[in-house]
């Protein structure tokens, strides 16, 4: 539709108007008002009567830096937050029933130009000269001995975990200190006008008139302005992707909080435990078409650490993404623009993502659509190549033994994901696709995590002699195990360095 109307493109943006103050709505403000406060109207329109998804406190790495763009004091923010250190997360059962592997963040050994550590480690553990593959990579090390700490020259990359509520609530103030202007109300209507099918004002439900020149919608999952308004279709996905619905709780910490998320397979679906400072987020995902929800919702209750603190509250989710996530002048964020399940805490990152690339095409001067056709064929790229890689935890696995898994398992999956799992199968080799956000140690951690063994290794590997191999490889698990048993224990740590938590 926006493509056929051109009228109303170009028009300078000076009121930019959020539509809900989730994690995604109130990320957007922080960002906007830090950066372009001084020069552009921003107004924030949330109900609490209509709450927020409630859900969504394993993050990655890239929200360190997020924070240091917007100059938020890690301190005072894990403080406000309650929020704990990850290192990574922890898949238990995935492979095969009673098998758990990590795939944390860092890098694991050294790269040789031509060829990934692996090929060196698969050489080895042929030899007999290598052990676990986690061994070599420090963030590894360090979560499974529940030790965390920061190190010089960013030595130990990590992310968090965080109370999604509060959080909102920390950039909410922090976006009314730069400028912001939180509206409370319930949207009503949304006007467009006939001739450009631009979103010109939100009508709460007062009557009241919020008009805007850039609208961003981030309403949830309702899209009240990208699906319902402009009328964006949605790219469905569950064909790859069967879980559907989520069974969410938040019970007591029962002991020292690890810096893991760790996601436990059922034989429906999986489960996740993210410990914050005051209190455990839980919750179970399922495929409703292999279990009813009573049985998920007693083996998520069966399977908590700690008094449950919250009633269980069901999720319902179409996995997938709106086939444009900027149409006309309105961008979706956050669940409003789709959803990928949470196996990799992707969904924050994303949403960052989008805010960056917002940034970075901002149409001061009017909205172009070249500008617009860039900002949709990146976000395109970076979702088809995160959907491949959560697709990848489900095809690649041992597990045959439920229909869940064994459909999973035998599903044809996209070309360019089957290529990437063939490509390592034969050689061992992963390439990172343009500017994907997992590099090539998450790609190998997982694909062997879950189960696959490459039939070769590099030449490269070939050119070490056994005793340099032995080496080479004892003299990166050394150093990794020094460092890591230098760190502190992670819940010291945290206590520590967030004393008002
Ligand atoms: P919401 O939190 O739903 O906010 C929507 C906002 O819109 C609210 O403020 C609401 O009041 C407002 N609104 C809606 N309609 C109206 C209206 N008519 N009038 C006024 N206001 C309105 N992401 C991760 O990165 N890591 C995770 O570990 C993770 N786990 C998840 C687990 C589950 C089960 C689910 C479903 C999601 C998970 N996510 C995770 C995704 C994450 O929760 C979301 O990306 C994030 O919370 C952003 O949500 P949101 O702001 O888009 O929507």
């Amino acid at each position: 539709m926006d493509n056929n109307k051109q009228t109303g493109l170009g028009r300078p943006i000076r009121r930019v108007v959020i539509a809900g103050g989730g994690t995604a709505g109130w990320m957007a403000a922080a960002a906007l008002a830090r950066t372009l406060g001084k020069v552009i109207d921003i107004k924030l329109v949330e109900s609490d009567d209509i709450g927020t998804v409630g859900v969504g406190e394993a993050t990655i790495p890239s929200l360190v830096h997020f924070h240091r763009l917007l100059d938020i004091g890690e301190q005072e923010f894990m403080a406000a937050t309650q929020a704990t250190f990850k290192l990574g997360i922890s898949f238990e059962g995935w492979r095969a029933r009673g098998e758990d592997y990590i795939h944390s963040f860092g890098m694991t050994g050294t790269d040789h130009w031509t060829a990934g550590f692996q090929h060196f480690w698969l050489k080895g553990r042929d030899r007999g000269l290598a052990s676990d593959y986690g061994d070599y990579c420090l963030e590894l090390v360090a979560a499974q001995e529940k030790r965390f700490g920061h190190l010089p020259n960013q030595g130990i990359n990590y992310a968090y975990h965080l109370d999604a509520t509060r959080y909102a609530r920390y950039l909410r103030r922090f976006s009314e200190h730069f400028g912001a202007e939180r509206i409370e109300a319930k949207i009503a209507s949304v006007d467009t006008d006939p001739a450009t099918g631009h979103i010109t004002a939100l009508v709460l439900d007062s009557g009241t008139r919020v008009e805007g020149d850039l609208f961003i919608d981030c309403t949830g999952f309702r899209s009240l302005l990208l699906g319902q308004t402009m009328g964006v279709p949605y790219d469905d996905w569950s064909q790859w992707l069967f879980n559907d619905t989520a069974i969410a709780v938040q019970t007591e910490s029962t002991g020292p909080a690890v810096p893991l998320t760790r996601s436990m397979a059922h034989d429906w679906g999986w489960q996740w435990r993210i410990p914050l400072q005051h209190r455990t987020g839980n919750g179970i995902v399922f495929s409703s078409r292999h279990v009813d929800e009573a049985t998920a919702r007693a083996a998520l209750l069966g399977n908590v650490e700690g008094k449950a603190l919250t009633e269980p509250r069901v999720i319902r989710f179409k996995p997938g993404q709106r086939e444009r996530v900027w149409a006309g002048n309105c961008i979706g964020l956050g669940l409003a623009a789709g959803f990928l399940e949470p196996i990799e805490s992707t969904s924050i990152h994303l949403i960052q993502r989008g805010i960056v690339r917002l940034l970075q095409t901002f149409p001061t001067h009017g909205i172009q659509q070249s500008d617009v056709d860039e900002f949709n064929a990146q976000t395109e790229d970076d979702l088809r190549t995160i959907r491949d890689f959560i697709i990848l935890h489900y095809k690649v696995t041992n597990r045959h033994d439920t229909p869940y898994w064994h459909d999973a398992a035998t599903m044809a999956v996209p070309a360019s994901l089957q290529h990437r799992i063939d490509l390592f199968r034969d050689s061992g080799r992963v390439f990172r696709e343009g500017n994907e956000l997992f590099a090539e140690n998450s790609w190998v951690q997982v694909m062997l995590g879950q189960g696959m063994t490459p039939e070769r290794w590099h030449p490269s590997a070939d050119l070490m002699g056994d005793d340099e191999l032995r080496g080479f490889l004892d003299g990166i698990r050394s150093g990794v195990r020094r460092t890591a048993s230098q760190l502190p224990p992670h819940q010291q740590y945290v206590e520590r360095y967030c004393p008002a938590g």
